[in-house]
């Protein structure tokens, strides 16, 4: 709570963990040294920070979150995947005619009369 209300009202407080990256241009990177000497808190978590380059560097790629395991795999996933795009978008289409249908014989029913009546002459109500 205390480095929350110190990263307000502290503005280079924003650049820890780039400097800590080496992601900060030469001159910000002066900057932020120079404001580490004076601000503990900074200093407090740059050192919290700096085993952050060491474990990204443990990463690789079987560790990435939401990639396939097996690159094998990947044309049979994306075939299932379109298939079941495609069997989505056939039940959608499905039900769009039912209710297209529907909505035809509804109007049709209500809407004119049969053609027997109007030979007739007689006014049944309806529409
Ligand atoms: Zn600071």
């Amino acid at each position: 709570m205390n480095d929350r209300i110190e990263s307000r009202t502290d503005p280079l407080a924003v650049l820890d963990a780039a400097y800590v990256l080496g992601a900060l241009s030469p001159e910000d990177t002066s900057a932020f040294e120079e404001h580490l000497s004076s601000c503990e808190s900074c200093a407090r978590t740059v050192q919290e920070l700096s085993r952050l380059p060491e474990l990204l560097a443990m990463v690789n790629d079987k560790h990435v979150p939401g990639q396939p395991q097996d690159p094998d795999r990947l044309p049979a996933l994306l075939a299932k995947v379109r298939s079941r795009r495609w069997r989505t978008i056939a039940a959608m289409f499905a039900a769009v005619l039912a209710v297209a249908s529907y909505l035809a014989l509804v109007t049709r029913r209500h809407c004119c009369p049969t053609p027997s009546s109007a030979l007739l002459g007689v006014d049944l109500g309806v529409g």
